[in-house]
């Protein structure tokens, strides 16, 4: 039984039908997913397009990425490039762009054509690894608050996730309590840094601890890293470039976030031969191929000089700055983020006694600002009670007159 946050979210209607046979005595949504209903992401933005709020939700910017990399998808359309299915594993013109990538940022040397593999965004990528991975009764060490996704594909390879809670106010994680959590039975740890939703960003030390535990019990890794060109203070290194990590780390990423693109689902898994071998496996059977002629695109954007990430990255600090300041006027307490997109606050000296599913419900109507629960990331349901998600990834106008209408909530 599934139940993120102890909260429903969504409205999807999972029933049983009345109409005799056997489909009455069951509900119709696998049992193992009760509880997932809707996103909230797809709630949230739902409601910022009924009420006209300002969507500072779902983590999408409100500004295209590099026109020369929108200019490459048109031509890729207009020369028949990817407009039929694309190879299994992803253009070859991609996947050297993605090795290409990991040697000049981190130094790693990957073979194009069996250690890496191109996938229909990060999302895919998390779910073919989790069903290539795991079997019934494994069970998946995971930090929370954790992007909504993982539960689900958790509970769709019928594997058990244990949680580590990251406390407020840094969210690092106890590693600790990680040793302590290892069973026989433990499978792999699944790893978010930078981390979405609170910022967090995982430093060399703790990596280095992380991956010798792995190498001790002989786990694997999954490290979803869609993040890595997002980190305002030090410097995102991947897990894999750690020692004894290379045949026991499958990482994700996506060009979705690093180049504002976030629509074009292009997604990329790398690691061993065997390991992508095995995730290659799955994910045929899940999408086969997807986003062609916007590979050929992402192969370019990836080429892009560094000036295009370092540039990026400041443009965010300053907007993360911005919206933080906005949202310490306006009361809330801020956690301020080291990456991603987000900045979690909390609501209790604002609003006390409300949680923030209510909070976040409200505020669209209160003030016209949609916002993100972080409680609905939670196995532990009181724990992220208080924490609401803001996004900044969005012009500094709108941010600014989002932080002006959050006043409205003291006012
Ligand atoms: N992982 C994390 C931590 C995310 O925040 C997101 C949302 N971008 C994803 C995975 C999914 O990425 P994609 O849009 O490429 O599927
Ligand atoms: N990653 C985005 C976020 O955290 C949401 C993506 C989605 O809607 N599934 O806001």
């Amino acid at each position: 039984m599934l139940e993120m946050g102890g909260q429903e979210t969504g409205s999807l209607e999972t029933g049983s039908l009345e109409t005799g046979g056997r489909m009455r005595d069951r509900p119709l949504l696998n049992r193992g997913l009760d509880g997932l209903g809707t996103t909230i992401f797809a709630e949230m933005s739902a409601l910022a397009v009924s009420t006209g709020a300002i969507n500072l939700g779902q983590g999408f910017p409100d500004t295209d990425g590099p026109k020369s990399v929108r200019e490459a998808a048109v031509r890729a359309l207009r020369d028949g490039r990817g407009n039929q299915y694309p190879p299994g594993p992803g253009v070859p013109e991609l996947r050297r762009a993605v090795a290409d990538h990991q040697r000049r940022f981190y130094g790693l040397d990957l073979d194009p054509d069996t250690e890496i593999l191109v996938t229909a965004g990060a999302t895919e990528a998390i779910a073919a690894a989790m069903l290539a991975l795991l079997e019934p009764g494994d069970e998946v060490i995971a930090f929370e608050p954790f992007y909504d996704s993982y539960a689900a594909c958790i509970a769709m390879a019928g594997a058990v996730r244990v949680p580590l809670t990251l406390c407020a106010p840094d969210f690092r994680p106890d590693l600790d309590a990680l040793r302590a959590a290892v069973t026989p039975r433990t499978r792999l740890l699944l790893l978010n840094s930078p981390h979405n939703p609170t910022g967090m960003v995982l430093t060399p030390a703790e990596l280095t601890e992380i991956a010798a535990l792995a190498v001790d019990h002989d786990l694997l890794v999954v490290t979803d890293e869609v993040y890595e060109h997002l980190v305002f203070d030090g410097v995102h290194t991947p897990l894999i470039s750690l020692p004894g990590m290379r045949d026991r780390t499958v990482s994700i990423s996506s060009a979705g976030k690093t180049f504002s693109f976030t629509g074009w689902k292009v997604g990329w898994v790398t690691g061993s031969r065997e390991l992508v071998a095995a995730v290659r496996t799955t994910k045929q059977f899940l999408t086969y191929v997807a986003s062609g002629p916007f590979q050929y695109a992402v192969a370019e954007a990836l080429a892009l000089p560094d000036a295009y990430y370092a540039d990026f990255a400041a443009d965010l600090r300053a907007k993360r700055d911005l919206l933080a300041a906005g949202l310490t006027d306006a009361g809330f307490t801020v956690y301020e983020p080291q990456g991603t997109y987000f900045i979690t606050t909390d609501i209790t000296h604002l609003s006390p006694g409300t949680d923030a599913l209510t909070f976040c419900r409200a505020l669209p109507e209160k003030c016209g600002v949609v916002a993100i629960p972080n409680s609905v990331f939670y196995d532990h349901p009181t724990t992220g009670r208080t924490q609401v998600r803001f996004a900044f990834c969005k012009r500094p106008e709108v941010l600014r007159d989002a932080a002006s209408r959050l006043q409205r909530l003291t006012s």
